[in-house]
């Protein structure tokens, strides 16, 4: 139902197509016309930093899938809008659940969340009966419900090193996120669960050394989900690449970190949209992806028509049984005890 004094009236609907929803431009009247309905609504607009540019400028709040969860909990607002993929969107809805919470196009997956259901892990578990399960946020709420602790990219390595010495650990589902933290924490006992985001896995080593090469000044920031970062942290111990400019960040650290570098040029290993919150952070630094065509086509699902025909209809509502809810909050709860939450994908 279009809402009255919609100034976009006659002008075209949101189409709805294989690959999202088309037909609306985001010009001046659209960005009016969405912050006014999302007034309507009492919603908070939030964008992941993976989001289309005009989608992360029209929102309340941009940032990485965890912060914006705690960001909805703590909102005043009784609808969230979360522009981003489902588990994200799944993920404000567990830690408030009495809020009405809304995703633009509920067709926005993620590769990377469903390379393991929650069958596949409760059949992992009962081969391994002792073991202590992992899980990065990047997980539907069913794994997350069949999880003893949550980790952030951020958190991964803390979380693993609070675990007793003799316990196995189980970690999914990213297998280049679960290699770093194998390194970093020396653990033989940590199994790894063989999936991985396809855009990540796409920004590989030779790709990302070519580039270094070409740049020896500029520092790299990489996402540990890359297909680069096991490559990248063996050329910096070589000496390939230069130790000291290799960071392996989340991407709320890479935000930090731009706003500390001395560095006048970035390469930036992880999905483009990246670049705009970068650029925005730094506009003095020379951002520059590895791989510009590391694009997400589910988190560009989020279209400008998307969000409209979103705040227009009430739709799409995200529903998590209570049970699960209440048992994949307990994982994520878990995961903020043990500290330094921030820092998603
Ligand atoms: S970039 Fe990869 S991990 Fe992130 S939402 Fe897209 S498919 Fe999932």
């Amino acid at each position: 139902m279009v809402a009255t004094g919609d100034v976009l009236a006659g002008r075209g609907s949101p189409r709805r197509t294989d690959d999202g929803y088309v037909g609306v431009a985001a010009d001046a009247d659209w960005a009016r016309e969405v912050r006014r309905l999302a007034d309507e609504r009492g919603a908070v607009l939030l964008a992941h930093n993976y989001q289309l540019p005009e989608i992360q400028d029209i929102a309340d709040h941009t940032g990485d899938s965890l912060a914006l969860s705690r960001i909805a909990a703590e909102s005043d607002a009784g609808t969230i809008v979360f522009c981003g993929v489902h588990f994200m969107a799944e993920s404000a809805k567990i830690l408030s659940p009495d809020k009405t919470v809304l995703i633009p196009d509920e067709r926005a997956g993620c590769s990377l969340a469903d390379s393991i259901t929650a069958a596949q892990l409760r059949e992992w578990k009962a081969q391994h009966p002792d073991a202590v399960v992992v899980s990065y946020v990047n997980t539907t709420a069913e794994v997350k419900a069949e999880t003893d602790i949550c980790c952030t990219s951020s958190n991964a390595v803390d979380v693993v090193d609070s675990i007793p010495a003799d316990r196995e650990v189980l970690f999914c589902p990213d297998q280049f996120l679960g290699a770093h933290v194998k390194r970093e924490t020396g653990r033989e006992n940590l199994h790894i669960w063989a999936g991985e985001c396809h855009v990540h896995a796409g920004i590989n080593g030779p790709e990302l050394a070519e580039r270094a090469a070409a740049s020896p000044d500029a520092d790299l920031f990489i996402h540990p989900e890359c297909g680069c970062a096991t490559s990248a942290l063996y050329l910096a111990g070589e000496g390939t690449l230069p130790k000291d400019k290799v960071k392996i960040l989340s991407t709320g650290g890479m935000l930090d970190a731009a706003r500390e570098t001395g560095a006048t040029s970035v390469l930036v290993a992880t999905e483009v949209g990246m670049l705009h919150q970068l650029r925005r952070a730094a506009p003095e630094i020379d951002f520059r992806a590895v791989n510009d065509r590391a694009s997400c086509r589910y988190m560009k699902m989020i279209t400008p028509a998307a969000l409209l025909r979103c705040l227009r209809e009430g739709a799409d509502e995200v529903h998590v049984p209570a049970d699960i809810a209440e048992r994949a909050r307990g994982s994520v709860e878990r995961m903020i005890a043990i500290g330094k939450p921030g820092g998603g994908e």
